[in-house]
């Protein structure tokens, strides 16, 4: 494991000396997840499911899920995947031994996981054991225009609730099995993504509420949780008060944000945003740091009118900008709680997160 020592390692206890937020990293692999905590990083603020899905061993399983026919054949496929989940956040909460963990519903763009060449369609229906006619079927209901702006975040769990069921039930059974390990208390934060009206998040909320019920019931321990979400979408930030009455915490997905604020998809900025700043359109790319105007004037909106509903709401952000030090700074000016950033930027957002808050004070003091 990589360790921070010497004068580095000094200079980043000064750093924590000083600064406000707290320092977690988006981690999805017990490996990133070791790694950030010997970088410091004091949880996780992110953890994307659906990238642990991606691997050989697993992708058919998602597969089979997702091109099932009918609720009964997603059943059968999410049965599969739940001891693998259960075991991915039992690793995760052990090796934050307490710390906060905050694991994300699935989120992917669903043609990511579908096969993307008439080859790999035969193989998906040889291996699936599927007439290959019927494949083309489902995977013609599944076409969508705009994956991006299509059935992703808690459109998934709600037009397939079972999804969200299988993950909240791995959560607290993982929740389980690493309080019992570690005996250190485990308090996971479920994170519903890509919510824009009230109703979505109450309906997601259900469903984990039920399963958390269940699991503990059947276990016989209590588990606090947490359940928030994204905050990714424009009308989420403008929503935040009524979104906030059924959200228990805000993490800022400043990658979408950035997307759906400008319309300029985040997956294809960096060609043009090249030659917007060469043209001087634009004087950084928001994509990489926030931009001030837009982004962050919604952002602060969110963080007002979130904390009006619920004063002391928990506040990050876990989107590219939490590892950048001018986004960082702004974190801090609208009183973020914590960033969250890969874990190699960790010791770059503790420091930076210092001079935030320095910056923060010196500001103050000159105002009095
Ligand atoms: C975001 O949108 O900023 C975010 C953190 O989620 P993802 O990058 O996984 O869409
Ligand atoms: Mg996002």
């Amino acid at each position: 494991q990589p360790e921070l020592s010497g004068d580095f390692g000094k200079l980043m206890e000064w750093a924590d000396d000083l600064r406000r937020m707290d320092i977690r990293t988006n981690a999805d692999t017990p490996s990133d997840a070791r790694a950030a905590r010997s970088f410091g990083a004091e949880g996780i603020g992110l953890c994307r499911t659906e990238h642990m899905f991606f691997d050989d061993g697993r992708i058919h399983v998602m597969r089979e899920m997702i091109l099932a026919e009918d609720e009964a054949g997603r059943r059968a496929a999410l049965d599969r995947l739940l001891p693998m989940q259960r075991q991915d956040f039992t690793e995760l909460f052990t090796i934050m031994h307490g710390l906060p963990v905050t694991i994300r519903l699935l989120d992917p763009p669903l043609h990511e996981f579908l096969p993307k060449s008439e080859e790999e369609s035969r193989e998906v229906a040889t291996a699936m054991g599927m007439d290959p006619a019927i494949l083309a079927q489902r995977l013609d209901a599944l076409h969508e225009f705009n994956p991006m702006l299509g059935l992703r975040g808690c459109r998934l769990a709600i037009a397939y609730p079972e999804i969200a069921e299988m993950q909240a039930r791995a959560i607290f059974q993982a929740a389980v099995d690493a309080a019992k390990a570690t005996g250190a208390a485990v308090v996971p934060e479920i994170m519903v993504p890509l919510v824009g009206l009230r109703s979505e998040i109450d309906y997601v909320k259900g469903v984990i509420d039920r399963v958390a019920s269940e699991v503990t019931g059947e276990a016989g321990i209590r588990i606090d949780y947490l359940v928030g979400t994204m905050i990714e979408l424009p009308r989420a930030a403008l929503q935040a008060h009524t979104i906030a009455e059924a959200a228990e915490f805000f993490s800022f997905g400043t990658n979408d944000l950035t997307q759906t604020t400008f319309g300029i998809s985040r997956d294809d900025a960096a060609r043009f945003m090249t030659v917007y700043q060469k043209k001087g359109i634009v004087e950084h790319d928001p994509f990489v740091s926030l931009d001030f105007d837009g982004v962050g004037e919604l952002m602060e909106i969110a963080a007002t009118r979130g904390r009006r509903t619920r004063p002391k709401m928990k506040m990050g952000i876990c989107g590219e900008h939490g590892g950048d030090p001018t986004s960082i700074r702004f974190c801090e000016n609208i009183g973020l709680d914590y960033v969250s950033c890969s874990p190699f930027r960790v010791p770059i957002a503790r420091l930076a997160a210092a001079q935030a808050t320095i910056a923060a004070k010196a500001t103050r003091m000159g105002d009095a």
